[in-house]
C-alpha cells in the first residue's frame, strides 16, 4: 500500500502519523505553505483523506480531489464532512465511535463536579494564598441532582450510567424514545430543561441540533440550572449563554466545546461559575491511539477491499 497517497489535513497525533507513514505515502497538508501549488501537483493522486474538524471536508475540498475514495475521520462526529457530497461521489466515510465513549463520559462527569463544586475556583483560592484569609465559600451538591441528557446515544448512555452511580435521576431527549431504557423520556428539549438541574448536550451536530440550546431552553433550565456541553460548540447559541451567565439567569456552565474554536467569548474568562476546557473530551493517550488504530484499520480494510470497520457512508 506504500504507493497509495493519503492526505492528512491537520497535525492530530504523532502516533497516527507514524502508523500511516508505515503503510501509505503520507502527505501532510500543513507542511505545504502554497496550497494552490500543492493541489495542482497532488490532487489527482490522493485516494484517501484523514480528516478532523480543524479542516472542514466541505464540497469545495472534496471536489478538488477527483480520485478520492475514502475520508477517514479522526473522531466520532462527522459534522465537518459534507456527507451528501461524499454519497453523491461514492466516497466512503468512516469515523471512530465507541473507543472514545468512556473518556468523553468521564469528562462530562468531571465537568459537572468541577462546575457545581467550584473545583477550579477553589484550586485558585489555595494557589493564590487566599485560604489564610478565611474559608472558601459553600458550593452546590452534585450527588442526587436531576440530570437531563440531549442525545441518549453511546456517549449519552455512558454519562447516564456514571451519573446513576451518584444517585442522579436521569431523563433524556433524543430523536426517538428508547424502549430498552428506564430513563424518563421527554419529547422536547424545553420539557427536559424545565425538569432537570443539569442539562447535558451529547447529540451530534446537524442542521436540527444547531443552536438546540437557545434562550428559551436556557430560561427553562432557570437560575438554579447548569449546562454541560461535550457535544459541539454550535449546539449552543453562545451569545445567549454568555448573557444568561452574566445576568445570573442560569447557575453555571461546563463547556468542552465552543462555537468558534479556538476562540472563546472573553466575557466567560471573568466568570467563576463556568469551567472552560479546550475540546479535550477524547484527549487521553490511550483513546487517541485507539482512534488512530481505527483510522488506519478503516483505510487498510478499504484498500484491501474488505468491509470497513466503522462506516458512516
Ligand atoms: P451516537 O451514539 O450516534 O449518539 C447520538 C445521540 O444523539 C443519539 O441518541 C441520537 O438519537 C441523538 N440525536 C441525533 N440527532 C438528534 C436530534 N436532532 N435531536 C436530539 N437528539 C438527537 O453518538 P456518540 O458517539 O454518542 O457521539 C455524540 C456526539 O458527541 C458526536 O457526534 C460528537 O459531536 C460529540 N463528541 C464530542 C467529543 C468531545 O471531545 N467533546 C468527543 C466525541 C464526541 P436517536 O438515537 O434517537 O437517533
Amino acid at each position: 500500500m506504500k504507493n497509495i497517497n493519503v492526505l492528512i489535513t491537520y497535525p492530530m497525533s504523532s502516533y497516527l502519523e507514524r502508523q500511516l507513514d508505515k503503510r501509505f505515502n503520507l502527505l501532510r497538508l500543513w507542511t505545504f505553505p502554497q496550497k494552490d501549488e500543492f493541489f495542482k501537483e497532488h490532487s489527482g493522486s490522493i485516494r484517501a483523506v484523514v480528516g478532523s474538524l480543524h479542516v472542514p471536508n466541505d464540497r469545495e475540498f472534496i471536489d478538488s480531489l477527483p480520485n478520492l475514495e475514502i475520508v477517514a475521520s479522526y473522531g466520532v462526529g462527522v459534522d465537518h464532512v459534507d456527507l451528501a457530497c461524499c454519497k453523491e461521489r461514492g466516497i466512503k466515510v468512516t469515523n471512530t465511535p465507541d473507543v472514545l465513549t468512556d473518556d468523553v463520559a468521564d469528562l462530562a462527569i468531571g465537568l459537572m463536579l468541577t462546575t457545581l463544586r467550584r473545583i477550579c475556583e477553589s484550586h485558585r483560592f489555595v494557589k493564590g494564598g487566599l485560604w489564610k484569609t478565611g474559608e472558601f465559600k459553600l458550593t452546590t451538591k452534585f450527588s442526587g441532582k436531576k440530570v437531563g441528557i440531549i442525545g441518549l446515544g453511546r456517549i449519552g448512555t455512558a454519562i447516564a450510567k456514571r451519573a446513576e452511580a451518584f444517585n442522579c435521576p436521569i431523563s433524556y431527549y433524543s430523536q426517538s424514545k428508547k424502549p430498552e431504557s428506564n430513563y424518563k423520556y421527554f419529547p422536547s428539549v424545553i420539557e427536559l430543561a424545565s425538569d432537570c438541574d443539569i442539562l447535558v448536550v451529547a447529540c451530534p451536530l446537524t442542521e436540527e441540533t444547531r443552536h438546540i440550546i437557545n434562550r428559551e431552553v436556557i430560561d427553562a433550565l432557570g437560575p438554579k440550572g447548569y449546562l454541560i456541553n461535550i457535544g459541539r460548540g454550535p449546539h449552543i447559541d453562545e451569545p445567549e449563554l454568555v448573557s444568561a451567565l452574566v445576568e445570573g439567569r442560569i447557575a453555571g456552565a461546563g463547556l468542552d466545546v465552543f462555537e468558534n474554536e479556538p476562540h472563546v467569548p472573553e466575557e466567560l474568562f471573568k466568570l467563576d461559575n463556568v469551567v472552560l476546557l479546550p475540546h479535550v473530551g477524547s484527549g487521553t493517550v490511550e483513546t487517541r491511539n485507539a482512534m488512530a488504530d481505527l483510522v488506519v484499520g478503516n483505510l487498510e480494510a478499504h484498500f484491501s477491499k474488505k468491509p470497513l470497520l466503522t462506516p458512516v457512508v
